[in-house]
């Protein structure tokens, strides 16, 4: 997605497609593909670093988003609707609703309302939770099984794009949203998510080598591409 701003009036545009090529200071075509030893560390053009990280992020969001991916489908599901049932799908076991609320970041009439709405489109039965009676206890239905089969379905488009990345790549680009979601987590930015660092079986750097963290949970080691941003067996410290 190219909006233009890197296109050199007239200047060469080497390179793999896609990706910008730096533009030759005004007064100096002679040095098209970049800035001479003698002209310095001419700055690169166009926003900091940072915001382009921000403008890269949200493309990919975007792209997330025109992918249909989680999207309204046969039953007509709102976006809370669809993390609901994504939420229980990630677990075979029922779900109290007070943990889809905190999970989702949400307000409990609000689950509420769309808790109603799925068992209305069969999608969901609601229960008394065996261990509190007072407490509503939340599982889906085959029909609702096969609605979060839809939703996390993959694209082929975004399939392809994340399947250009290898494990180190992945690895990292996983490593560093974690880091960047905590942060936001921790603002109260984003919902809070059932990931890796904030488990209590999770230990960090627990070995040498490239399956450096460890997971207490299963009892074994694991690589940053596997860091789990959703784990149905996370469980809060105590
Ligand atoms: S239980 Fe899940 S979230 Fe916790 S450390 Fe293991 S993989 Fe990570």
């Amino acid at each position: 997605m190219d909006d233009g701003r890197h296109e050199p009036d007239g200047g060469a545009q080497d390179g793999p497609p896609g990706v910008p090529v730096a533009e030759t200071p005004a007064g100096d075509r002679s040095t098209a593909r970049g800035p001479s030893a003698a002209q310095g560390a001419a700055p690169v053009p166009g926003l900091p670093p940072t915001d382009q990280l921000l403008l890269a992020l949200s493309r990919l969001g975007q792209a997330i988003r025109l992918g249909a991916w989680r999207n309204a489908g046969p039953h007509g599901l709102t976006p809370l609707q669809a993390d609901i049932v994504t939420f229980l799908g990630g677990d075979d076991r029922p779900r109290r609703q007070t943990d889809v609320v905190r999970a989702l970041a949400s307000t409990a009439p609000t689950v509420s309302d769309a808790v109603r709405a799925l068992a209305a489109k069969d999608l969901l039965t609601r229960g008394r939770d065996a261990d509190d009676a007072r407490a509503v206890s939340l599982r889906l239905t085959d029909a609702g099984r096969t609605e979060y089969r839809r939703l996390v379905q993959v694209p082929v488009e975004l399939a392809e794009a994340t399947g250009v990345l290898g494990a180190e790549d992945r690895g990292a680009v996983l490593r560093s949203a974690v880091a960047m979601m905590g942060v936001l987590q921790e603002r109260r930015a984003i919902p809070v998510s059932r990931m890796c660092p904030t488990c209590r079986f999770f230990r960090p750097d627990a070995h040498d080598g490239e399956l450096r963290h460890h997971c207490a949970f299963v009892d074994a080691a694991f690589a940053d591409a596997e860091l789990r941003v959703d784990c149905p067996d996370h469980a809060t410290p105590d």
